[in-house]
């Protein structure tokens, strides 16, 4: 029998979030059903919910940063039990068969990796996330949280965390190498704390130095404000790597010159609107100009042993559901430390 779940979901664009009631699926032989306790706010749930990435179907329950505890398993199920606690991140299905998913790189599976919510699943169903109460999902896609990360904190880590981990660790970032860390906000704050732990030097851009203190205790070791022209002359080719986290246009050609010969600029911001850039900015000391989305099942995996080992977890402010709309407008406004989770006990 599908099982009920209380939930939030947007009716349409540009509408508030709404409390509603929806059905998840039979647990099939290879399912994981979840009983959610929290889920992260990440910027994506925003951009997609208010159509800024194009047409979504509505209505869609947001939420990609979930953990909660195992409430039902499948009969082929043996990695999980009931009662476990658990993470689900930002995809949920890939083909697992093509030349991405052999190489354990689900995220990039050539047949389109299955989002957590708002998307067509492979079994025709729109998929619905996790600013609910439950949700059903294969054993594949579901991450034992270990016992040292609270699930309050680590929700965050399923999405902002795995998001700047991957983009680290493949362009092999370690002792030696200079990171720059283009925004505060969710995705950056796991950045700094993740490039200082692999053994990098960083430094933090943002919007201003309002929130330095912190930033030099998340392991910054400079920090500079952009809004300051000096920034860009004091950084100008300073850096191995540019992780670059701002949800909005930046001006990429200024970003370029802070790059060190062979420097690479990681685009994780997924902004509304193109951003333009001269290839002037990037010839001239042969830069590469680079995208990331999120990281495989492997890499989460091993980035949620790191974080229990080294002590990273996410900085967070607590809200109730009735808040969520209320969080989304701070959000936007870059008015966060550093991410907001829902207590989803306030839904039931
Ligand atoms: P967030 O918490 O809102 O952080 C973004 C930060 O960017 C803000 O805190 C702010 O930091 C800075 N910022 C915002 N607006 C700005 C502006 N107009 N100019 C300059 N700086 C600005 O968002 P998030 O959840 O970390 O997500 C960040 C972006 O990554 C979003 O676009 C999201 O969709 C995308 N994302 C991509 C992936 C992926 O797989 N590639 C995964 C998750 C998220 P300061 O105040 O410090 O300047
Ligand atoms: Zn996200
Ligand atoms: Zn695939």
């Amino acid at each position: 029998m599908p099982t009920t779940a209380s939930a939030y979901a947007a009716p349409a664009a540009g509408q508030p979030l709404e409390r509603v009631t929806i059905q998840r699926r039979d647990v099939r032989p290879l399912d994981v059903a979840v009983d959610i306790e929290f889920a992260g706010i990440c910027h994506s749930d925003i951009h997609h919910v208010r159509g800024e990435w194009g047409e979504q179907a509505y209505p869609v329950v947001p939420g990609h940063e979930i953990t909660g505890r195992v409430s039902a398993v499948g009969s082929q199920v043996s990695n999980f039990a009931v009662g476990d606690r658990v993470g689900v991140g930002v995809m949920v299905e890939s083909c697992r068969e093509c030349e991405a998913c052999q190489d354990g790189e689900e995220q990039y599976c050539t047949e389109g990796m299955v989002g957590t919510y708002g998307v067509v699943g492979r079994d025709g169903e729109m998929t619905q996330g996790g600013y609910s109460t439950s949700i059903v999902t294969d054993e594949h896609f579901v991450y034992p949280i270990p016992e040292a990360l609270g699930l309050d904190v680590a929700a965050p880590l399923l999405c902002a965390g795995i998001t700047v981990y991957s983009p680290l660790k493949h362009w092999g970032v370690g002792p030696g190498s200079t990171v720059a860390v283009v925004g505060l906000g969710g995705l950056g704050h796991m950045a700094v704390q993740f490039g200082a732990a692999l053994g990098a030097e960083v430094t933090v851009l943002s919007q201003s130095l309002a929130k330095a203190d912190d930033g030099r205790r998340l392991g910054a070791t400079h920090y500079y404000a952009t809004t300051d022209s000096a920034t860009f002359q004091k950084c100008d080719q300073a850096f191995d790597l540019i992780i670059n986290t701002v949800s909005a246009n930046l001006p990429l050609d200024d970003y370029l010159g802070l790059l060190r010969r062979n420097g690479t600029l990681v685009e994780l911001g997924l902004p509304e609107h193109p951003m333009p850039v001269r290839a002037h900015s990037f010839a001239g000391r042969r830069l590469s100009l680079a995208g990331s989305t999120i990281g495989s099942v492997r890499e989460t995996q091993e980035m949620l042993e790191l974080a229990a080992d080294s002590g990273i977890a996410s900085l967070i402010e607590t809200v109730q559901a009735d808040q969520i709309n209320d969080a989304w407008d701070r959000v936007v406004a870059s008015d966060v430390r550093f991410r907001f989770v829902i207590d989803v006990n306030s839904m039931r």
